[in-house]
């Protein structure tokens, strides 16, 4: 009989990992065990809070049934809304199909709370790239700009650090809200780690008790035990087709925070006077909520995966950012190339390994609002979930690529090993061995 391990490099083989990708991958894998251990210990602290949060709010089959039209008495949503509070700690949720993305659910949570003459601070530098509309930093059509909100923004010091002073004098009468990234998006910068989080909103908060401190938490969910709103912060917001859905929910985005900021959210998604009370939930609820249950474990996957990548392309003499030993605050792995025709391999290798799509050759295209051509590989059972595995950058120096995700370790694991493949095949790396 075949040993499993055999088993599984005949697979591998089969599935078109050559032998010196897979020594290679798999010694690199054995080195990971004590880091892969740790990041067990998280996914099972997290795995039972979701789980308590479902039982504390007697999560019953009955609350998977469909609504529709007006959506009141929706007791699948209440009681969605609910563990989303619990698990957060927070007094309130709003955690809707309605909300079509994570730039919907930012923009949502400035919108809802900033009021003319206010002015917004972002103390971490320049938000993510969508939000530059929505706050006006680029002129459009709608943004908090044109309702006379003013913003700010004071950049963090070249070492990553907080510019405690700059934050100080930035902040004014018209402070009204703080808006703090914790993962580094497609930025440079180091993604912020809960304490580091709280350490900020804790600054602020003793010179200005009453401004409104909102983190955008996308793909920071369950990386570590903590939330930001364990620590201060008023208002936490993500996308559902990232982390929190757990690669089931459909659509969606979230808020989690005080009674308040919440209720606000919620007149402007749907209406004054009607807030949280209408929302039909088409039948979503039950993938929001097995999604959630599922989701400490996926992250832990896409974490695994996006480690395992930093020590293999690290090993090779690659940039990788957060490198191979950093303590982890998002899910995001970024590998600098430096080689177009490395970039492009790789990309394609995530291709190949895709459930879905894994037939298709990624190509670099001219995509609207960029500077330069972008190259993307997604194979998704959702569409344009990133919390699947998924890679792309621009195709510009650093040729970096930025990827995330993976439903599973395993999965994530193969992508890796494929998008290894693919570069050897170019014949520029082990070429000594
Ligand atoms: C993905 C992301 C967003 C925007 O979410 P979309 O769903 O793409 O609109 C905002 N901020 C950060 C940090 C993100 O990673």
């Amino acid at each position: 009989m075949m040993e499993n391990k055999d088993m599984l490099k005949d697979y591998y083989k089969q599935m078109g990992i050559s032998e010196p990708v897979y020594e290679f991958c798999h010694r690199m894998e054995e080195g990971l065990k004590e880091r892969f251990a740790k990041i067990d210990e998280v996914a099972e602290c997290n795995q039972m809070k979701v789980l308590r949060a479902m039982r504390e709010n007697r999560l019953s089959e009955a609350c998977f049934a469909p609504t529709t039209g007006y959506g009141y008495n929706d007791i699948g949503r209440e009681t969605l809304e609910k563990i989303y509070a619990s698990v957060f700690h927070t007094e309130d949720a709003l955690v809707r199909p309605q909300i079509t993305c994570g730039t919907h659910a930012l923009a949502l949570a400035l919108m809802s709370q900033l009021r003319p003459g206010d002015e917004l601070l972002s103390p971490v530098g320049k938000p993510y790239d969508t939000l530059e509309e929505v706050i006006g930093i680029r002129p459009s059509n709608g943004s908090l700009a044109e309702y006379g909100i003013s913003y700010r923004q004071v950049d963090l010091l070249p070492d990553g650090s907080f510019d405690w002073d700059g934050i100080e004098k930035a902040l004014n009468e018209k402070t009204k809200m703080v808006t703090i990234q914790r993962s580094k998006g497609y930025a440079t910068r180091p993604t912020l780690s809960v304490e580091r989080i709280g350490e900020l909103i804790g600054f602020i908060k003793e010179r200005k008790p009453d401004v409104i401190c909102m983190v955008d938490n996308c793909y920071g969910e369950f990386v570590e035990l903590r939330e930001p709103s364990d620590v201060g912060a008023d208002l936490v917001v993500g996308s559902l087709i990232k982390n929190p859905g757990g690669g089931l929910a459909p659509i969606g985005g979230y808020l989690c925070g005080t009674k308040e900021c919440i209720d606000r959210a919620a007149y402007r998604l749907t209406s004054p006077g009607l807030g949280k009370e209408v929302g039909a939930t088409l039948g979503v609820t039950s993938a929001f909520t097995q999604g959630l249950f599922l989701a400490p474990t996926v992250v832990k996957g896409a974490l695994k995966g996006a480690i395992f990548a930093a020590a293999i392309y690290e090993e090779l003499g690659f940039r990788v950012v957060p490198d191979s030993k950093e303590s982890r605050h998002d899910i995001i792995q970024a590998v600098e190339f430096h080689d177009p025709e490395l970039m492009v391999a790789f990309c394609e290798g995530i291709q190949a390994a895709a459930p879905v799509d894994s037939f298709v050759r990624p190509e670099p295209w001219d995509m609207p609002g960029y500077d330069s051509q972008v190259i993307m590989a997604a194979g998704a059972f959702v569409s344009g979930s990133s919390i699947e595995l998924s890679a792309d950058g621009p195709m510009k120096e650093p040729y970096a690529v930025y990827f995330q995700g993976g439903l599973t370790w395993e999965h994530a694991k193969y992508g890796i090993m494929m998008s290894l493949q693919k570069i050897y095949e170019t014949g520029k790396i082990f070429r000594n061995e």
